[in-house]
């Protein structure tokens, strides 16, 4: 190894694209509060993309990301005395949810504290705070650009083109604009609806501060949806 070449290290450390290794698949739902659950194996109705987890869940698609551990064990390297805590405290001391049973937390590392959002992905018992926090983590780490490729092409995409990284302002408005039209062909009727159904699935996120990533992220969603319903 060169020493000449500078590895990267604190919060830059964060940005560095996951070995394949590192990188499951996480089933998320087509649609809200669907109770027929199944196990998703080989041919079942479960899995909406021909991807088989082998989980239990509601009809969905799988989307690539890092887990729990493969994000602490990245945090510690970038920062031994990284931290989170959660934002609210409920009167019993334990930390609050809010009305969706979802979790908010500030984690902080190499002193940068940034917002992340949790929830229970389904589980229940003692396994939903468990699921909370990782997936928080998780939300919060991506907010400093841990594994930020995923978002940014998932594999909802597959054969299209990528968005660009970073596009300008017209870029963004354009986005906004493919986003509202594609919603509408699929049944929204106001701005109002759709602000709620991207918080909804995009882990709390305000429609209105959307990043262009997050904006494509859910686009890319809801063209896999509308792909889905020409297919049937
Ligand atoms: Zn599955």
């Amino acid at each position: 190894m060169s020493d000449t070449a500078k590895k990267p290290e604190g919060l830059d450390l964060l940005r560095v694209p996951f070995p394949a290794s590192q990188i499951s698949k996480l089933p998320k739902q087509m649609r809200r509060g669907d109770q027929d659950k199944g196990k998703c194996a080989r041919g079942s109705a479960y899995s909406a993309d021909g991807y088989y987890c082998g989980g239990r869940h509601a009809r969905s698609i799988h989307l690539d990301y890092v887990g729990h551990a493969a994000i602490t064990d990245r945090l510690l390297d970038a920062d031994p005395g990284w931290t989170w805590e959660p934002v609210a405290f409920g009167q019993d001391g334990l930390p609050a949810l809010d009305a969706d049973g979802g979790l908010w937390i500030r984690l902080t590392v190499c002193g940068v504290t940034r917002l992340g959002y949790g929830d229970a992905q389904g589980k229940t018992g003692g396994d939903a705070m468990k699921e909370r926090i990782g997936d928080a983590l998780r939300n919060a780490a991506m907010r400093f650009g841990a594994a930020l490729d995923l978002w940014h092409k998932g594999d909802l995409h597959s054969g299209e083109n990528e968005p660009p990284p970073e596009p300008p302002d017209a870029a963004l408005v354009d986005l906004k604009r493919q986003v509202w039209e594609t919603a509408k062909a699929s049944g929204v009727e106001s701005a109002d609806h759709l602000a709620h159904d991207f918080a909804s699935r995009m882990d709390g996120l305000v429609l209105a501060d959307a990043s262009a990533d997050e904006l494509a992220a859910y686009l890319a969603l809801l063209q896999h949806e509308a792909s889905l319903r020409e297919a049937s």
